[in-house]
């Protein structure tokens, strides 16, 4: 559109500025507050961990310690029956099975599990399994590599407890408690202490997850193998915990957490997408505002540069025939045209170098009218074939002058429309200077009315340079003339057609095109019928 390089480059100096101070900050202020929601999100997530490592930490603590009391009892129990030369037997254990809820049994023997004693609990609530020798052996010779990493702790003096898992998959199944006892310098005894892992849950650690819980958070245990939930401080469905680890004395559960209510990260979920999708439209409106900015003042520059090329127009066409007129009118004055036929050809071509004149200064003075709003119409009932015949009449000569043919055709008995006929002259003869200006070769014009179910229609068709599809629409705008081809060396101000429209919005009626490029264009100019 622009012809100018100062035009584009002021275009893209706009767009510069725009997309500087308005659209950069609004995505770079987007990208910190999702930076900044991520952010929080990563926080809320390193707050539950730290959470669930103390809950966890206290949990095993308090589990260790118990096992570890557990270890020193029967540490104590073998030192103390040999130490008084008495065998081992149930009977030296009786009292520490007694006295411990949830132990089902325990055995001592060699690391190889060559010899070995297994003793079971009493206690009816316990006893709920009775372990066979063959039973503890195979798990003794199953669990070898722990034997040895035992063995090799105790080495350095440190007596570990390792939890290992007794029938897997089973539920009620036991879980062995593994430490070494030395009775003497370098002689080490094996000894298991077997027990439910999750009556050990129920009964031991129950009170303490719930303390661990404080109200605030759900904590449950969990058995990894079939996801099965051993016991919850709350309404905890399984697989909604937020975090697990395992248990340090039952490798095979683990404790999960999450917290009591919508957890943090829900609410800081969900205000991270309101937040986004306020964001969202936010930007999505700085957007359209810039894009609104960028259009107008695109339209205004378009406009400015249609009026400076409007005035070099109208300049143009005034130079023209204000030059023949005066050529003319001096030839003649000077008395050196030879032949009265010369001379009423002079003539002629001042009289029609003055129409154009008028007409062009019609245009504009009608243009300013209707822009500032002052055009008034005089309708009353007017039949169109008389407003075409008497246009025709008074344009047939010049039409003939320029070497136009005139095809016409006339519908019979058009219902009268209410009209400004002077208004619907101007209009057609607006269109048919068109259609002469621009033909070439084919000089052919065609003037047809016409009747459909509301409307009746004058219609100009010639067979000249035709015009692009993209510009049909815009060749009707204030100042606009289509800039490609031929049209250049063609004269006009583009006020033409924009008056034309005007007239036919005034008579609630519409003009359209139907062209194709070096093919010709026919102009419809439809009036409503008086119902
Ligand atoms: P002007 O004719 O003074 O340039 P108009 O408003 O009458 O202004 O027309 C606008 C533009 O539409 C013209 O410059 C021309 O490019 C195009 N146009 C109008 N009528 C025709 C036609 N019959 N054939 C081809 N192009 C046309």
């Amino acid at each position: 559109m622009f012809k100018t390089s100062s035009g584009r480059s002021t275009l893209r100096t706009l767009t510069l500025i725009l997309v500087l101070l308005v659209l950069l900050p609004a995505i770079f202020y987007s990208a910190y507050e999702i930076g900044a929601l991520t952010q929080s999100e990563n926080l809320i997530e390193r707050i539950y961990r730290q959470q669930l490592d103390a809950a966890l930490f206290s949990l095993n603590q308090y589990a260790w310690d118990i096992a570890d009391r557990w270890a020193s009892d029967v540490d104590r129990i073998v030192r103390g029956a040999r130490s008084s030369s008495r065998p081992l037997s149930q009977h030296a254990f009786n009292s520490f099975l007694s006295s411990n809820r949830g132990i089902h049994a325990l055995f001592v023997g060699d690391t190889a599990a060559t010899t070995f004693i297994v003793v079971s609990s009493s206690r009816p609530d316990s006893a709920r399994r009775k372990h066979t020798d063959s039973e503890v052996r195979s798990l003794i010779r199953s669990q070898h590599a722990v034997v040895e990493r035992l063995v090799r702790l105790q080495s350095t003096g440190y007596r570990k407890i390792e939890g290992v898992a007794i029938g897997q998959g089973t539920p009620g199944q036991s879980t062995g408690l593994l430490f070494l006892i030395e009775i003497a310098p370098g002689r080490l005894l094996l000894s298991g202490i077997l027990l439910d892992a999750e009556s050990f849950v129920l009964d031991v650690l129950r009170r303490k997850l719930d303390e661990a819980a404080e109200g605030e958070f759900l904590l449950s245990v969990v058995r990894k193998a079939d996801n099965r939930q051993v016991y919850a401080t709350g309404p905890l469905t399984p697989g909604e915990e937020r975090q697990a680890k395992d248990l340090w004395l039952f490798p095979d559960y683990s404790l999960g957490i999450r917290l009591k209510g919508q957890t943090i990260e829900e609410i800081v979920r969900e205000r991270f997408y309101r937040n986004l999708s306020l964001l969202m439209v936010l930007d999505i409106m700085i957007v359209i505002g810039v894009w609104f900015v960028y259009r107008t003042v695109r339209r205004e520059m378009e406009l400015s540069q249609l009026k400076s090329d409007f005035v070099s127009n109208v300049s143009h066409e005034l130079r023209t025939p204000l030059a023949l007129i005066r050529m003319f009118g001096e030839t003649l004055e000077m008395g050196r045209v030879p032949g009265e036929e010369k001379k009423q050809e002079y003539y002629a071509t001042i009289v029609r170098e003055t129409e154009r004149l008028t007409g062009l200064v019609n245009n504009i003075l009608n243009f300013s009218r209707m822009e500032s709003g002052k055009k008034e119409y005089q309708f009353s009932s007017v039949d169109l074939n008389g407003v075409v015949q008497k246009v025709l009449s008074s344009y047939q000569s010049h039409l003939e002058h320029l070497g136009f043919g005139l095809k016409t055709g006339i519908a019979p008995a058009l219902p009268s429309i209410l009209a400004d006929a002077e208004a619907v002259s101007e209009a057609l003869l607006n269109v048919m200077d068109n259609a002469i200006k621009f033909s070439n070769d084919n000089k052919t014009i065609t003037i047809r009315t016409g009747l459909t179910d509301r409307t009746v229609y004058i219609e100009v068709e010639d067979h000249g340079i035709g015009i692009p599809p993209e510009e049909q629409s815009k060749i009707f705008e204030k100042f606009y003339r289509v800039s490609s081809g031929l049209v250049h060396d063609i004269r006009g101000s583009g006020l033409g057609l924009t008056l034309v429209r005007h007239i036919m919005d005034a008579h609630k009626g519409e003009i359209s095109v139907h062209s194709r490029v070096g093919e010709g264009s026919t102009f419809r100019l439809s009036f409503p019928i008086r119902s």
